[in-house]
């Protein structure tokens, strides 16, 4: 029988543990042993778990107090300096969460998840030096519970191409010999205490890899294969294809590969032929990047031809990739229909999944049932979804004019001045909103009440933008929990589960809606709100809402139809929210797309198809209005170098993006592309608690100037305002307003001169 086994578990326990335990520790409620304690037990509960499930190889060191690849750069002895000092917890949660004047290190995404890590920062100079004490601790501490674990690494290479020097790539060459020393080092002490296996994750195989890194990958492991005498390696792919490096991968010498067989089933064949006669195949089976019960015989049968070819005993059973990116456990959703339960799966319920598909003569009839529930259930499949779908023409993805002739009637209607400002959408979520919102929900307080509660803020809001002379006006958001979320409790084909939490980074956990069945609205979602801000002021008011690729992006999304359906279902149902604000006399609605960016595929050869499907949804949901509504979007980042075609191409009236945090940056995109449309780019860092000065934000205009027209140019924050302080807000807006001003007087003057 093949073997069973684990990438990596859920660290943060089925109730949060690890959070709790954090935030108390941060806020020194609890003792540093009382959180090593937690970790413990959320460690041996997880093992003990996969242990009485029957899975085979079980994972250790996948456990963190903050981020694996910050364990790694500890377990490396890539400290940055400016961290270091005598208490190890301090310099860890210093170089995570920053400290007094000591910013936090980078964190960005780890590849195409919600997850962040921790980039390392790697000297010119770096000096590698091994501490080896968590992962030996944690196999230990794993043995003397009577379980055998398999230690679970980042891999060398991975490591440093995740890393960076002075912000840009990391030089390979310069550092791969020394830091695989180190490796060495740790391969031969996980050899001495008797580890089986080692699980070495080498992600970055599945990305686009030049040729010089070949020879790199190959140097690695050739050391690495020496250090180690019975202990045998398991070098671990997942999110994608190998491609291009698959015949890399098959050629290094290790003992066993694991390949994410949801992603790259394509290539079970190609493989099947390339692998070597001494090296064993992980099978990652079942999907360890989304919530759906596994379609067991059908995985049993792919696996037959696994074992047919390979061999039984060369063949070992697991999840794509490590379960961190799912919630713990189905179990204790409680007001879930049951119909939706049975189609549902978390870390919990993969791992009994992965132990049946190694069992002989397993029971696969629940999991048959759910596939063909799924395929029938009327909670799922809704004609009418399908039917208008199928009912859409080339015009419903275009406005009705091009965007000169709109925005002459845009300004007829608006008549804004030059250098108009607004803001991107919320304003401080204050503790006194929160605390609403949780009042509403234990009963304490009527939704009468909250919603009067939200109005007076909304009105508070509204007088202070009026005060300040702002432009375009916004209500603020306060209804929202969480912009995804909002809309995930109103649309139909959503489920919203109670403690579906995943971790994103640190203590911070998201709970990603999940995306069952066909989508659409019964009812308008935001409609109320922004026609009640509309009534208090007779400036613009812009309705806002959530774009249809973010909305897919952070939620969790079926797997029985291809994602764009998804997608264009949800830009129907937004479409018919853009038009009812407008017709509610919304005369500018903002549909948000953070998100879009990231959604980018791994691999540069799926971009094309996805930038085409992601714009015609922005599209989908944008064109139902007349010319003279005007539809904002927004984004939060600012490498825009190699999407700015797509980005003109959601022909969008006016773009606000982020641009202040990274110095205007993105104009570098500006002097080669000049965009069409108008354009926000961000003055104000809405990231750091600090107040920026009138000068300062006019000083960045200034330089988009040289590159952006000035009709062009709108004045406005790099993103929302929710995790803002009030007193923070007031000034800084109050300086934006000001900076508008006083580039209006310099550049009509201009105007005149020129004339
Ligand atoms: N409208 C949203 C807000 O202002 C946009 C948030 C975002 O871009 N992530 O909060
Ligand atoms: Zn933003």
């Amino acid at each position: 029988m093949a073997i069973s086994s684990n990438l990596g578990f859920p660290r943060i326990g089925a109730k949060r543990e690890l959070k709790k335990a954090l935030e108390n520790f941060w806020n020194k409620k609890i003792s540093q042993e009382e959180l090593i304690e937690t970790g413990k037990n959320i460690r041996a509960q997880n093992w003990k778990l996969q242990a009485e499930a029957g899975i085979n190889h079980i994972p250790c060191n996948d456990f963190s107090f903050y981020d694996h690849v910050l364990d790694t750069v500890i377990m490396v002895g890539a400290i940055p300096e400016r961290y270091l000092n005598a208490d190890e917890f301090d310099t860890y949660f210093a170089m995570a969460r920053g400290k007094s004047t000591l910013k936090a290190m980078e964190m960005t995404k780890w590849f195409d998840t919600n997850y962040h890590y921790i980039v390392p920062e790697i000297a010119h100079k770096q000096k590698f030096s091994l501490n080896a004490k968590k992962v030996l601790n944690e196999f230990k501490e794993a043995l003397a519970l009577g379980i055998k674990t398999r230690p679970v690494i980042l891999g060398p290479v991975s490591f440093l191409l995740l890393s960076k020097t002075d912000g840009n790539h990391v030089d390979i060459n310069a550092h791969i010999e020394q830091l695989t020393e180190v490796y060495c080092q740790l391969l031969k002490s996980l050899d001495e205490v008797g580890a089986e296996w080692i699980q070495i994750d080498e992600p970055c195989l599945v990305l686009d890899l030049n040729s010089e890194m070949e020879q790199i990958y190959k140097n690695s492991y050739e050391k690495l294969a020496r250090a180690i005498s019975k202990t045998k390696l398991l070098l671990t792919t997942y999110f994608g294809s190998l491609a291009n490096n698959l015949s890399l991968a098959t050629k290094l010498p290790i003992q066993g590969l694991h390949v994410d067989l949801t992603r790259a089933a394509h290539e079970l064949d190609t493989l099947l032929n390339a692998i070597p006669s001494h090296m064993t195949l992980s099978a990652g089976i079942v999907d360890g990047r989304n919530v759906w019960r596994n379609d067991l015989s059908k995985s049993k049968t792919l696996l037959k031809k696994i074992e047919d070819k390979l061999g039984s005993e060369r063949v070992i059973i697991g999840p794509s990739c490590s379960l961190l990116h799912v919630p713990v456990d189905l179990d204790t959703e409680k007001n879930l229909a049951n119909e939706a339960k049975a189609w549902l799966s978390f870390a919990k319920q993969k791992i009994a999944e992965i132990a049946l598909l190694t069992e002989a003569n397993a029971d696969f009839s629940k999991s048959d049932a759910s596939v063909q529930q799924r395929k029938t259930s009327t909670l799922i499949h809704n004609d009418a979804v399908k039917e208008r779908l199928q009912t859409t023409t080339e015009d419903s993805y275009k406005r009705k004019n091009n965007f000169s002739i709109r925005r002459s009637l845009q300004q007829k209607k608006l008549n804004l001045p030059l250098f108009p400002t607004t803001t991107i959408g919320s304003f401080p979520q204050t503790s006194e909103v929160r605390a609403a919102r949780v009042a509403l929900k234990a009963g304490s307080i009527s939704q009468v009440e909250y919603e009067n509660k939200m109005k007076a803020d909304i009105k508070d809001a509204i007088s202070f933008q009026e005060e300040i002379q702002m432009d375009v006006l916004v209500h603020g958001e306060f209804e929202r929990t969480d912009m995804v979320e909002y809309f995930a409790q109103k649309l139909k084909g959503f489920i919203v589960s109670e403690y579906g939490w995943v971790q994103s980074y640190g203590s911070r956990c998201v709970r990603p809606p999940i995306i069952f069945g066909d989508i659409y609205r019964d009812k308008p979602m935001t409609v109320e709100w922004s026609t009640f801000a509309q009534s208090l002021t007779k400036k613009p008011m812009k309705g806002m809402l959530t774009g249809p690729v973010t909305i897919l992006k952070w939620s969790f999304v079926r797997d029985d139809q291809p994602l764009e359906t998804t997608c264009k279902q949800l830009a129907l149902a937004l479409r018919d929210e853009v038009v009812d604000l407008e017709s509610a006399g919304l005369a500018i609605v903002q549909i948000d797309e953070p998100a879009l960016r990231e959604g980018m595929p791994l691999k540069k050869k799926d971009w094309n198809h996805y930038l085409d499907w992601a714009v015609k949804c922005f599209r989908l949901s944008a064109s139902g209005v007349k010319d003279e509504t005007q539809i904002h979007t927004h984004m939060c980042y600012s490498e825009f170098n190699e999407i700015i075609k797509s980005i003109a191409a959601m022909d969008a009236d006016v773009i606000s993006i982020e641009a202040s945090r990274s110095n205007m940056e993105l104009l570098q995109t500006f002097k080669e592309f000049s965009y069409p449309n108008d354009i926000g780019p961000g003055v104000y860092d809405i990231h750091s608690p600090r107040i920026p000065n009138e000068s300062e934000m006019e000083e960045l205009m200034v330089n988009a100037l040289k590159y952006i027209p000035k009709e062009k140019l709108w004045v406005n924050p790099d993103c929302g305002l929710k995790t803002r302080k009030w007193e923070e807000v007031k000034p800084a807006l109050k300086a934006m307003i000001e900076c508008a001003r006083a580039l209006r007087k310099q550049y009509a003057k201009e105007k005149v001169a020129n004339a």
